[in-house]
């Protein structure tokens, strides 16, 4: 299918590795150019270079913390104005809700409720002035089904949420569409970074662990960033014009629901 975005110009933040970086490849396939960011530049610059050689676009790269005011204005600035935003950032850590503070919370809402906010803020005025935008939030299967270990990121993230589903409808007149795309478990850094945490916990090798997890998901496996990736790329898509607003779950069919 012809997406009919080739010629955009698209951020894609937190995108040198794992879901981020499967937005950035299935949008570059389409044929649309990237402003890349990360904080760590060799891996970010990789992914980049990858990208060029693969897909033939222009991709810039902003190595900065996108949660930081000068990560944002440094990213924005390279970007100027984009037609497509992909807001991501890493996730908080797993604890218990005993050992949470305020400033867990404030780091929690910065970066996953606040940063995004402040870059839909400063991006929608131009998407609205040229009638046409997209924007793709990645959250989590937490904001459908909390997952208690990360009640961090279950409160941030309904934060973004509660944002989206109004501000989506405000802007949506304009031609521009924000949605969620919320990840059940994809096969990244951040999924082997908490199945460790898990293996130790329980003292139990990483590999059960993770065999276990695969084996409680309907498809019996975990996701990967490319069908993930693929999936943000419809959602910035011309198709995809009268999709307004929604939280679209990619889980394998994990969370046992009917709607
Ligand atoms: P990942 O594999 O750990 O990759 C994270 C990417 O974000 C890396 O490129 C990392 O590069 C970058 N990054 C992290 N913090 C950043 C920051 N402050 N500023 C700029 N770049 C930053 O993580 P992932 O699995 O793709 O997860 C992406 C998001 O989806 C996270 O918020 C995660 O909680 C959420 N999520 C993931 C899953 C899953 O199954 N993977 C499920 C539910 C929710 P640097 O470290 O160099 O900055």
């Amino acid at each position: 299918m012809d997406l009919g975005i080739s010629g955009k110009l698209a951020v894609v933040c937190a995108s040198s590795k794992g879901l981020g970086r499967g937005c950035a490849l299935a949008l570059a396939e389409a044929g649309v150019d990237l402003v890349l960011n990360a904080r760590g530049a060799e891996a970010l610059e990789n992914t980049a270079q990858e990208i060029r050689v693969r897909y033939n676009v222009n991709v810039q790269t902003v190595a900065a913390d996108i949660t930081t005011q000068d990560g944002q204005d440094s990213v924005l600035d390279a970007a100027g104005m984009p037609d497509i935003l992909v807001n991501n950032a890493g996730g908080p850590p797993p604890g218990m809700w005993s050992d949470w503070q305020r400033d867990d919370f404030l780091a929690a809402l910065d970066a996953n409720m606040l940063t995004p906010i402040a870059l839909m803020t400063r991006v929608l005025p131009s998407m609205i002035e040229k009638k046409w935008g997209r924007v793709v939030n990645i959250t989590s299967q937490s904001v459908k089904a909390p997952i208690a270990v990360l009640g961090l990121s279950n409160s941030a993230r309904a934060g973004l949420t509660g944002y989206v589903a109004g501000t989506a409808r405000q802007v949506a007149p304009h031609g521009v569409n924000i949605n969620n795309l919320l990840p059940g478990v994809h096969a990244t850094d951040r999924i082997a970074f908490l199945d460790q945490s898990v293996a130790d916990s329980e003292g139990k090798p990483i590999e059960e662990i993770a065999s276990e997890r695969a084996a409680s998901i309907p498809t019996g496996t975990y996701g990967s960033a490319a069908d993930f990736g693929a999936a943000c790329a419809f959602l910035c898509s011309q198709q995809a014009k009268f999709m307004v607003g929604q939280n679209i779950l990619l889980d394998g069919g994990a969370i046992n629901a009917t709607l």
